[in-house]
């Protein structure tokens, strides 16, 4: 196959997940829902099993972690105190003419960016006169175009930080149409003024409206977990350092959702909150950095796939915080953050509450508020980074094509389908034989339509790892035929190995040794 690029391949993936039964636009038979999305019978089972692999590696493989499943629903204080009731917005404006919406920051960073891109140009032109000689830095503070833009970029990032400091909206609005930035769509600057949009979803709780009090849908899962800080320790008589992990589902109402399950509003959160004394999160913050990404590597994608990308602009509860980046097909995003969040949260509900959520540390003999070390990963997001490095379009020596997902085995939602050459002879009855012995330990598919190239074709399409064939031979010689997804290679077993090859093979103990 011609190679192709990578906008094009994402539109093959998006379109490969629909027609093999891994997502599906929500309601679809209603033209869908914006940003949401379902997963289909082999989406769910990948699912489940990026979410096992998280949970072991997080709550069975750490003796001071435990996991929780706390609600989506909590009291309306619980926001109150996290901040997400104030401070959990993307500035709004509206074009008048197109009636497009658009987040007010990024219309301004889009315009920078624009004057970025001049600078580069002329960075570039001058690199090709100057040759080896070229000098970057003192070209960039003496070339007069070069300063100039450089100074307008200043300019505008000076005044944008002090409007969103000031919460100074209308100052906003005005350097929008300082800059003279038009819509895409209609392109005139004919703007409404900007607004500060909640991201939450709110609804109401009780059955009479009069008594009905507005709730939210949880926009993160790990207030649930601090809520509940004092109940686990206590319960389950943990010291610290100790963390406490929960999955579960996140809502957010975003404004620009696009690039498929990348950015949805309705998705899943993995997250864990270890809980720490004061002044050694610094220690934590490196170890959880390097846990972290151990993880992600041990699936064992090429090199260069993640980066670790420090924040600039901490948010308003972290004294350090990082991303964790993959490179998705439409470049290097945001896949998990690792955060220090001091005593932000759990000191927040103490005031908010009224209720003392402290530690007393027997070794110093005193009480005192725990920091907290949180690591918070998408299962969307890691199941697309999954499925689209998994992803590959060959040609094979025959002059035919294949699409085959190398998902890593242990991960793959079906792993081994078992096939009867053919649907007579006493065959299908053999492989059933077969089906019945391993269907207590993974899941298997059991496939007799079409010839047996098609059905090795689908398989790979969803990336099953084996294929046990069974012939006429079987009958004779109780062996069959297995045959790798990534090879394509064929090899005679004998029936009694099929248990075990598949055990072993198909493992997630192995991937969890790994992080070791
Ligand atoms: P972004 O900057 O991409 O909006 P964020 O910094 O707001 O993400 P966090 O609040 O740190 O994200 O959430 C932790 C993780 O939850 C993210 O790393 C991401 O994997 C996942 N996540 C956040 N928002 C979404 C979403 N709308 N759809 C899918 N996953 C999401």
């Amino acid at each position: 196959m011609a190679s192709i690029n990578s906008e094009d391949l994402f539109k093959n993936i998006i379109s490969h997940a629909k027609e093999y039964g891994f997502i599906f636009q929500s309601s679809e038979i209603y033209d869908g829902l914006s940003a949401v999305y379902d997963y289909g019978q082999n989406g769910a089972e990948l699912k489940k099993n990026i979410r096992e692999f998280w949970w072991k590696a997080m709550v069975q493989m750490n003796e001071n972690i435990v996991g929780i499943d706390a609600s989506i629903f909590m009291h309306p204080t619980t926001w109150k105190a996290s901040g997400h009731v104030d401070a959990f917005n993307d500035p709004l404006v509206d074009n008048k003419d197109s009636k497009k919406r658009y987040r007010a920051d990024v219309l301004i960073e889009d315009h920078v960016a624009k004057i970025e891109g001049k600078i580069l140009k002329e960075v570039e032109k001058a690199r090709g006169r100057f040759g080896d000689a070229f000098d970057e830095a003192q070209f960039r503070t003496t070339n007069p175009r070069v300063v100039e833009n450089q100074q307008k970029i200043d300019a505008i990032n000076t005044r944008f930080k002090a409007a969103l400091e000031a919460n100074d909206l209308e100052e906003v609005r005005q350097i929008i149409i300082d800059l003279e930035i038009v819509c895409p769509i209609s392109g005139t600057r004919n703007w409404t003024e900007v607004r500060q949009f909640n991201l939450m979803f709110s609804t109401q709780i009780g059955s009479v409206s009069e008594e009905a009090s507005t709730i939210y849908l949880r926009p993160e899962t790990a207030q649930g977990i601090f809520v509940n800080f004092l109940n686990v320790q206590k319960t389950g008589r943990m010291k610290i350092p100790f963390g406490i992990a929960q999955t579960g589902k996140a809502f957010r109402n975003e404004i620009v959702a696009r690039q498929f399950i990348f950015r949805m509003r309705e998705f899943e959160q993995m997250e864990m909150q270890f809980f720490i004394k004061p002044g050694t999160e610094m220690e934590w913050y490196k170890y959880w950095k390097e846990t972290r990404m151990r993880w992600h590597r041990s699936l064992g994608f090429p090199e260069g796939k993640q980066r670790f990308h420090d924040h600039l602009k901490l948010a308003h509860y972290a004294n350090a915080a990082c991303d964790i980046e993959f490179e998705f097909p439409f470049g290097f995003k945001e896949l998990e953050g690792i955060h220090s969040r001091t005593d932000f949260d759990l000191g927040n509900h103490e005031k908010f509450s009224g209720k003392k959520l402290q530690y007393f540390d027997p070794e110093l003999n005193q009480s005192y508020v725990p920091y907290v070390l949180e690591t918070s990963i998408g299962l969307d997001r890691m199941f697309l980074a999954i499925l689209s490095e998994s992803y590959a379009e060959e040609k094979l020596e025959d002059g035919s094509e294949r699409v085959v997902l190398r998902i890593p085995p242990f991960l793959a939602p079906v792993k081994c389908a078992v096939m009867p050459l053919v649907k007579k002879d006493g065959l299908p009855e053999k492989a059933r034989e077969i089906m019945d012995r391993i269907k207590y330990d993974h899941n298997c598919f059991y496939e007799e339509k079409d010839n047996i190239g098609k059905r090795y074709r689908r398989q790979d399409a969803i990336g099953t790892p084996f294929c046990i064939t069974v012939d006429h031979e079987t009958l004779v010689d109780n062996a069959v035929t297995i045959r790798y997804r990534d090879t394509m290679l064929q090899e005679r077993i004998p029936i009694e190995q099929v248990e075990n090859i598949l055990n072993e093979k198909v493992d997630m103990r192995a991937a969890l040794r790994k992080l070791n």
